[in-house]
C-alpha cells in the first residue's frame, strides 16, 4: 500500500524533528499534498494512525492541504494548473508538459508540546 509507506516515512520524519528539538509529544501534523500525487487522504489518515503508533506523535491529529498541481507547457513557456494526469494544455492543447510541483506530499508544520 502506497500511502502506508508514506505515512511510516512522514511519521519518521516528524518523530525525528520533534526529539531533535526536544519535544515530547506531537499533538497536529499538516501535510500538504499535491493534486497530481495519487494519493488518497483517507489512505494516507489510515496509514497515519497505524504508523505513529507507539511513538510520540500517537494520537496526533492530521490535517491534509491539497496544493494545486503547477505544470509547466514547454509549447505555451508558462505554468498552468492542473488536476489530473494525462491531460492537455488548456490553452494550446499540446502535450510537453512538466509537472513542477503537485506531485509530492510535504510536511507542512507540526505542533508539539
Ligand atoms: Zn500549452
Amino acid at each position: 500500500m502506497h500511502e502506508l509507506s508514506l505515512s511510516m516515512n512522514t511519521v519518521d520524519t516528524v518523530v525525528e524533528q520533534a526529539k531533535k528539538q526536544g519535544f515530547h509529544r506531537v499533538t497536529r501534523v499538516t501535510l500538504a499534498i499535491g493534486t497530481l500525487s495519487c494519493i488518497e487522504p483517507h489512505a494516507l489518515a489510515t496509514g497515519f494512525e497505524f504508523a505513529t503508533r507507539g511513538t510520540i506523535a500517537e494520537g496526533a491529529k492530521l490535517a491534509i492541504e491539497p496544493v494545486q498541481a503547477q505544470v509547466w507547457c514547454m509549447d505555451c513557456q508558462r505554468y498552468i494548473d492542473m488536476d489530473e494526469r494525462g491531460v492537455c494544455c488548456p490553452h494550446c492543447h499540446g502535450y510537453q508538459l512538466k509537472v513542477e510541483t503537485g506531485d509530492e506530499l510535504m510536511i507542512k508544520n507540526i505542533e508539539v508540546e
